[in-house]
């Protein structure tokens, strides 16, 4: 059995027994893990109030190589969003966050870029929570990226002509996004606008893009939601409903 030690996001937790909790947590150094957390609901423990959901801590655990459930052994808080959870909005907001990075990211394979991201999107929410949406689809976008998901914005799939012209780009139903040659004009339209907008979120930083987003339209911000629960729901239906456990 291995102590291990990790930076980490608390996702969700559930009540186990009396005085437990099962802990999901996404750990910098550990991948998607879950975790019980014994005697965490008694008055006096050793965890206090680091278990909340979206706070960010450093964890200690014991990993046995048999088993996809890790022991919690000690947490520490490094980062607190208390203030994100008085608005029902930004709860919701955040834990359809936990819930994608339940569905999306195999448990126990650490993801370097994935945890970066998640954790600049939820600092953007704590700095400007008014910017919920335009981060939630830049969450979206970025989770869709870095778990392989996104179609390439920058070519067509099939003649790898740059889309950087006025053309319409066409996405199919295998999610890959094609110039109106090769498509034959078959599938969903990406107008350019959408197009432009989702290229910004590869170029900025979350509180940057949701800074820029303000002055775009709500068709276009409709039509970036609409394209990312598609792929989303698409991709869903494709995945496993429990993902094969991974033990490192
Ligand atoms: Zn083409």
């Amino acid at each position: 059995m291995a102590l291990l030690e990790t930076e980490a996001l608390v996702l969700r937790t559930y009540n186990l027994a009396e005085a437990d909790k099962i802990v999901v947590c996404l750990g910098r150094s550990s991948g998607l893990i879950r975790g019980v957390a014994k005697g965490c609901r008694k008055l006096r423990n050793r965890f206090g109030a680091a278990l909340e959901p979206f706070t960010f801590v450093n964890l200690t655990y014991y990993q046995k190589e048999t088993q996809e459930l890790v022991s919690i052994r000690q947490t520490e808080i490094l980062r607190s969003h208390f203030n994100l959870s008085s608005d029902a909005s930004i709860l919701t907001g955040l834990a359809y966050m936990g819930d994608l990075l339940m569905e999306f990211s195999p448990p126990h394979q650490a993801n370097e870029i994935l945890f970066r991201m998640v954790t600049a999107c939820i600092d953007a929410v704590s700095q400007s929570p008014d910017d919920l949406q335009s981060i939630l689809r830049y969450f979206e976008v970025w989770l869709l990226k870095i778990e392989g998901f996104l179609p390439d914005l920058r070519f067509c799939a099939e003649c790898h002509r740059d889309f950087n012209t006025d053309e319409p780009i066409f996405m199919g139903q295998d999610l890959a996004l094609r110039c109106r040659n090769c498509s034959s004009g078959r599938g969903g339209t990406v107008s350019k606008r959408l197009h432009t907008h989702l290229r910004t979120t590869e170029k900025l930083a979350p509180g940057k893009f949701a800074e820029e987003s303000r002055i775009v339209s709500n068709q276009t911000k409709r039509e970036l939601a609409e394209l990312t629960q598609q792929i989303i729901g698409r991709v869903l239906e494709r995945l496993p409903r429990v993902r094969p456990t991974f033990v490192q």
